[in-house]
């Protein structure tokens, strides 16, 4: 595997390219990622870059969790063949001015309590597609809102590439494996529990009942393109967890 910092660093690859767009602090969700895009291009690219774009003002981006050096070795572990590990800079050089306005979707749900979030997200992601030009992006179902703004992305601008979503990973107690799991002390993340248990009733009512004692942003049915959705977002502490169960339609 190869780090690339820069973009002029990026190869013309041979073959198809699929890329999976991260910001590190790499986990069993981010593996799954990296084998679908494995099994089914020529070339894996995984993007590693905490995108300040995408965090709000009183946001975790200064404390996300950060070891390069470990996520090189799971990335290579598991087929990576460049990992695309740019500085704040290149991807936004003095100046930088344009953003992608992802619409109503991006308001909703998540975009309610994060503002402007997707819009950090979309214009990342779309920079990211021209950089590496991939036949295929992976996105994990955890963040359903996140892949709906993509493949509306994808779709609104004609990029001409395909989304592949990849099944929600979750540790043995439940919870969804995240990098912001790494926040918690054992006590929240006892308390964390309570967001899959509410969830996995496929019910908004009772799901809204057993999350009484925490501090509950949001719980809703959604509908991703056409994907219903049951998801939440809880603060326990001062780390905030998003999850969803789909209700109906594809899984992947
Ligand atoms: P992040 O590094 O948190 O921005 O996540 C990078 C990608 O991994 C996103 O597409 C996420 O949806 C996906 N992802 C994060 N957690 C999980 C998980 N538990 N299962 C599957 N995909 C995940």
């Amino acid at each position: 595997m190869k780090t690339v910092r820069t973009i002029a660093e990026l190869p013309e690859s041979e073959g198809t390219v699929g890329l999976v767009p991260t910001m590190g602090a790499f986990h069993a969700g981010h593996l799954a990622l990296f084998t679908a895009a494995r099994q089914e291009n020529d070339v894996v690219v995984a993007s590693l870059f905490v995108n300040p774009a995408q965090f709000g003002a009183d946001e975790d981006l200064d404390r996300y969790p950060h070891d390069e050096e470990r996520d090189a070795d799971l990335a290579e572990q598991a087929g990576v063949d460049i990992l695309f590990a740019p500085r704040a800079d290149e991807m936004y050089p003095d100046g930088y001015a344009t953003w992608v306005d992802v619409g109503e979707l991006g308001k909703r749900l998540e975009g309610e309590f994060r503002p402007d979030h997707f819009r950090g997200v979309a214009t990342v992601c779309l920079k990211l597609f021209n950089m590496v030009e991939p036949d295929r992006a992976y996105f994990g179902q955890k963040d359903a809102q996140q892949a709906a703004v993509v493949k509306q992305l994808v779709r609104d601008l004609n990029l001409g590439l395909e989304i592949r979503v990849v099944p929600t990973v979750r540790d043995k107690d439940g919870l969804a494996l995240s990098s912001r799991n790494a926040y918690l002390s054992p006590e929240e993340r006892e308390a964390a529990l309570a967001l899959p248990r509410a969830l996995a009733t496929k019910d908004v009512e009772r799901a809204r009942e057993l999350l009484r004692g925490l501090e509950v942003d949001y719980v809703e049915e959604a509908d991703f393109n056409g994907r219903r959705v049951l998801a939440a977002a809880v603060r326990v502490g001062k780390t905030r967890l998003i999850d969803n169960v789909i209700l109906e339609g594809e899984t992947t």
